[in-house]
């Protein structure tokens, strides 16, 4: 326990470990630090964070938060992520242990589990002389997570080869909700709310697997020259490239290369990443966040928006 619980937190306490001991056959935490869990290595506790296995785990899990009106949020790898400080209260559901499946279809086709990373789908259709997904080599997401943020890069996103995704829905049924409805746009979906992405359908091009690899070979040495020289903890691009413009260009004219707030740093070879350089705190990087909006947008004109989301308390 990292702070003192009022009677109230510890009735609920109870309350979570008497439905987890009856139920659930996945992995839970309680009071679990969020740092360890977020690829920036920031962020106050979570009251539960719970691994479900299954569909099976996930509909009870919605259905006990619901029954007593306990918040939850979805936590994938984490990559995309900055937590508060005061962490999070409610459950955390981390879909990054469950749902791991693949399931290979005709003509390029398969049904590929919310867990599963996207490092890992690459390296298969690689194998596989499949292509489509070259584009997220050294993403370090979720499927899941990479369909809710419409993860792309190099002229390609998740739209291009996403078919579908199977939820599960805030009342706990199951639904599947195809492309046309997913509304797709720049690092963004849209899903009904509260549903939880549990499998994505997707179909890649079958190509010569030589021509896959060389395309995995030229987009990795990309990315390595872009960002090859970032070796602190971070969540990738902070701010969504404005219409026309790339957010780091403006970031590195206004001159914030290199600012630092606390423990955070605008990356000095990136100005769209923040990094923890060492017991960077959420406020940090907040601060550095709203320094960097208000300088892009007194010098440059231009209203810089979050790619980043934020949870939790501070
Ligand atoms: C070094 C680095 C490089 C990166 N490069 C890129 C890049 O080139 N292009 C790019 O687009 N992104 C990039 N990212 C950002 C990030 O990796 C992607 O956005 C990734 O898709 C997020 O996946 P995740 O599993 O980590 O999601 P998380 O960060 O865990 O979650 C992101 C959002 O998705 C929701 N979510 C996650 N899983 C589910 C689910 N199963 N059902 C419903 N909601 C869910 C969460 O609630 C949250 O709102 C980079 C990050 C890092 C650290």
């Amino acid at each position: 326990m990292t702070k003192a619980r009022s009677k109230g937190e510890d009735k609920s306490s109870m309350q979570y470990s008497l439905f987890f001991i009856q139920r659930f056959k996945g992995k839970v935490l309680f009071n679990v630090p969020m740092s360890d869990y977020t690829s920036f290595r920031i962020g106050g506790p979570a009251d539960v964070m719970a691994f479900p296995q299954d569909e099976g785990d996930l509909k009870d899990l919605i259905a006990f938060a619901e029954s007593k009106g306990f918040q939850f949020h979805v936590l994938g790898a984490g990559t995309n992520l900055l937590v508060r400080d005061g962490g999070v209260r409610g459950i955390v559901i981390n879909m990054s242990e469950g749902f791991k499946d693949i399931s290979w279809l005709d003509e390029g086709k398969a049904i590929i589990g919310a867990g599963v990373r996207l490092t890992e789908l690459v390296s298969e259709c690689r194998d596989r002389g499949l292509s489509g997904i070259e584009f997220a080599v050294n993403i370090p997401g979720t499927i899941g997570g990479a369909v809710i943020m419409n993860a792309g890069a190099y002229g390609s996103e998740m739209k291009d080869i996403v078919e579908g995704v199977e939820i599960i829905g805030r009342k706990g049924q199951k639904g599947f909700i195809p492309r046309s409805e997913l509304n797709f746009s720049y690092r963004k979906s849209e899903l009904p709310k509260g549903a939880i992405v549990t499998r994505a359908h997707m179909r890649f091009e079958k190509k010569d697997a030589e021509s896959v690899k060389e395309r995995i070979k030229e987009l990795r040495e990309k990315r390595r020259a872009a960002t090859g020289g970032i070796h602190f903890p971070n969540a990738g691009s902070v701010f969504r490239n404005p219409e026309g413009r790339a957010a780091g260009m403006l970031i590195d004219e206004v001159g914030l290369k290199g600012e630092r707030s606390g423990g955070a740093e605008v990356s000095s070879v990136h100005a769209n990443f923040i990094v923890n350089a060492g017991g960077a705190k959420a406020k940090d990087v907040l601060a550095l966040m709203a320094l960097i909006r208000d300088r892009v947008f007194s010098l440059k004109g231009v209203v810089l928006e979050p790619e980043l989301k934020v949870i939790g308390e501070d």
